[in-house]
C-alpha cells in the first residue's frame, strides 16, 4: 500500500483490551486516509484482564506517534513516570540483594566508561566498586523519587515509561478512537465463519449479528479466539524455562511521595511488584502454582503488605506464557496477550503489542495485505518474543535464593536458551559483551548496558583476589567524583509529585 493509495478494507478488531485499544488507535491514526474501515468488538461479559500497569519507554513513542500529549492521557489514566526497575531479594551475594535497571539517559555516556571498566575489572577479581546503582543517572532519581523529566534549563534526554491504570488507559483509547470514527461494538463473539481458503470472513455474535470484514486482529487475550482456537495456529509454552503461571493482585494506598520507578522483589514461590499510582499502589505475586496453591500466594502477599485482616479483597490470575509460532496467520493477526506473553518481570508486554502493530503497518506499507511481508513479520515477532525471554530467563538464572524448592530449580535449571548461555559465557570469560554480541551476531532486545546492569546487579562475578600491587584498576576512576556528578545531575529534576502537575 504506497502514500496515498486507498484500499477500502473492512478491519475487525476482536478484543477491547489494551492491546485492541492501542491496535485500533495506532490503525486509524496511520491510516485514517486510506478509507479504511475499523470495527472493535468485545464483551463486556468476558472483560479484559485489568492488569499490565508498567511500560518500558515505548509506550512513550506510541502516544507520541498518535499525537496525545502527556498532560492529555497521563491526570485521566493517574499515571506516573518511570525511571526503571529495582530487583529486591532476588541475590543473595553481599552487597547485591537489590539493585536498579535503569532507562538510559543521555549523561549516562560520562559514567559508563567507569562502570564498564571497573565490571570488566570486577571479572578479573579485583576489588573495585562494580554495583550498577551508583553508576546510572536514573537510579539516583528513583532512590530519591524524583521524575525522569528535566529542568527546562538542563537539556538532557532521558528515556523513561509510564505506570497506569490498565482500565482507565483503555477508556481513554477508546473514546479517543472512537472520536476517529471507530465503530465499537459491545457483543460476544460466538462463532467465527471461515471461507473455503481457510480465511476467516465474519465473526457472529449472541446478539445474532455478523460482523464481517476482510482482515481480522485477535486481541481476545490468553484465549486466543481467532488465532489459536478458529486457526488453530499452535502455541509455544515457554515453561521450561519460566516457571510463573500465576498471580494475585491486591492494591494498597498510595503513599505522600509518589515513587519512580516499580520494585520487584523475590518472594517464596516467585516475585512480587510494586507499581505507585497517583492514587493507589497496584501490588500483584506472579507464581508458579506447582510450588504454592492460590490462597498460599496470597496469604503470603498479604503479610508483606500487611494487609493480613484487611477486608480488601484479591484477585487472582492464570497466566499463559509463550507464543504462538506464527502471529499472522491467514487473514488475521494476532496482537496482545493473544499472540503470546512472557511473564511481566520486565513490563514489555506493552512492547510488544506497539512493535507488533507498527512493523505490521510497516509491512502492508511496503508489501501490501497479500502474503508476501507474512513470513518476514513471523520470523521478525518471533524472534522479538525469544530475544525478551532470554533476558528474562536471566534473572531466575541468576538467582542464588536457596530458601524454597521453587528458587533451587529455578538456579538448577539446565533449559537455557542458546543465547542466553553464549552471554554468560561471554560475561565469564571477562571479555567485553557489546563488542562479542556483535561479533558472534548476538541479537538481544536489551542494550549491552542492560546486560551489563543485569549480571553486575545479581553479582555474578568471581571471589575476589589478593589486589596485586600496580592495581591500575582499582585506581582509575574515582568513585567520589562519579557519586557528585550523578548527585549534580540529579539535581535538575523534581520530585515526581511536582512532575505529575500538569
Ligand atoms: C499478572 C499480569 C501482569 C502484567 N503486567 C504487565 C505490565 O506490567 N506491563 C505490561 O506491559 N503488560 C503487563 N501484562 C500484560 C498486559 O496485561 C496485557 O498485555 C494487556 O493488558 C493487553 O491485554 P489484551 O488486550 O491482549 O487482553 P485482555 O485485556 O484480556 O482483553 C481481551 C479482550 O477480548 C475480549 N474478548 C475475548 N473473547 C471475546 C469474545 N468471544 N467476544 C467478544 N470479546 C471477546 C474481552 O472482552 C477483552 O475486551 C500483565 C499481564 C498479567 C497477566
Amino acid at each position: 500500500m504506497n502514500s496515498g493509495q486507498q484500499t477500502n478494507k473492512r478491519i475487525v478488531i476482536l478484543g477491547g483490551g489494551t492491546a485492541g485499544w492501542i491496535t485500533a488507535n495506532a490503525l486509524i491514526s496511520h491510516w485514517s486516509d486510506k478509507g479504511i474501515d475499523i470495527t472493535l468488538v468485545e464483551s463486556p461479559e468476558i472483560g479484559t484482564v485489568g492488569v499490565g500497569e508498567g511500560s518500558t519507554p515505548r509506550l512513550k513513542l506510541f502516544f507520541d506517534a498518535i499525537g496525545v500529549e502527556e498532560s492529555e492521557w497521563m491526570p485521566k489514566c493517574n499515571a506516573t513516570y518511570k525511571n526503571g526497575i529495582s530487583f529486591a531479594d532476588w541475590s543473595t551475594r553481599p552487597g547485591f540483594e537489590r539493585y536498579f535497571h535503569p532507562f538510559g539517559a543521555q549523561l549516562d555516556r560520562h559514567t559508563l566508561t567507569a562502570f564498564y571498566f571497573h565490571t570488566h575489572a570486577r571479572r578479573q577479581g579485583v576489588d573495585v566498586p562494580a554495583h550498577p546503582d551508583r553508576f546510572f543517572l536514573t537510579a539516583k532519581l528513583a532512590a530519591n523519587r524524583q521524575g525522569p523529566k528535566p529542568n527546562d534549563n538542563f537539556p538532557f534526554f532521558v528515556e523513561y515509561g509510564y505506570h497506569f491504570d490498565a482500565h482507565l488507559v483503555g477508556e481513554f483509547l477508546r473514546e479517543r478512537a472512537k472520536a476517529l470514527n471507530v465503530k465499537h461494538l459491545q457483543a460476544k463473539v460466538s462463532e467465527v465463519k471461515q471461507a473455503s481458503n481457510g480465511d476467516i470472513s465474519s465473526l457472529l455474535t449472541d446478539a445474532g449479528d455478523t460482523i464481517e470484514g476482510d482482515f481480522f486482529i485477535d486481541c481476545s487475550g490468553f484465549r486466543g479466539t481467532l488465532i489459536q482456537q478458529s486457526l488453530q495456529v499452535p502455541f509455544r509454552s515457554f515453561a521450561e524455562n519460566l516457571y510463573n503461571d500465576s498471580a494475585v493482585v491486591l492494591p494498597t494506598d498510595q503513599v505522600a511521595d509518589i515513587g519512580s520507578e516499580t520494585v520487584s522483589t523475590a518472594m517464596k514461590y516467585g516475585w512480587a511488584w510494586e507499581i505507585p499510582l497517583t492514587h493507589r499502589i497496584g501490588n500483584g505475586y506472579v507464581y508458579c502454582s506447582s510450588f504454592c496453591s492460590p490462597d498460599e500466594a496470597e496469604t503470603e502477599l498479604r503479610t508483606a503488605l500487611g494487609l493480613l485482616d484487611s477486608d480488601t479483597e484479591a484477585r487472582h490470575l492464570k497466566m499463559k506464557v509463550g507464543r504462538v509460532e506464527k502471529h499472522w496467520h491467514k487473514n488475521c493477526l494476532a496482537v496482545g496477550l493473544s499472540q503470546g506473553f512472557i511473564e511481566p518481570l520486565e513490563a514489555t508486554a506493552l512492547n510488544l503489542v506497539c512493535n507488533t502493530v507498527y512493523d505490521f503497518i510497516d509491512t502492508i506499507e511496503s508489501e501490501g495485505f497479500e502474503d508476501r511481508g507474512r513470513d518476514g513479520f513471523n520470523e521478525r515477532t518471533n524472534q522479538a518474543f525469544e530475544k525478551i525471554r532470554d533476558y528474562i530467563v536471566a534473572h531466575y538464572i541468576m538467582n542464588t535464593r536457596k530458601d524454597t524448592e521453587y528458587w533451587r530449580q529455578n538456579g538448577a535449571n539446565k533449559n537455557v536458551p542458546d543465547t542466553l548461555r553464549q552471554i554468560l559465557q561471554i560475561w565469564k570469560a571477562g571479555q567485553n559483551l557489546g563488542q562479542e554480541m556483535e561479533r558472534l551476531q548476538i541479537e538481544s532486545s536489551y542494550s549491552a548496558m542492560s546486560w551489563y546492569c543485569l549480571l553486575s546487579g545479581y553479582g555474578f562475578y568471581p571471589d575476589i583476589r589478593p589486589t596485586p600491587a600496580d592495581n591500575t584498576a582499582a585506581s582509575q576512576f574515582n568513585m567520589t567524583e562519579i557519586d557528585e556528578f550523578v548527585r549534580r545531575c540529579s539535581m535538575n529534576f523534581r520530585s515526581q509529585n511536582e512532575q505529575l502537575r500538569f
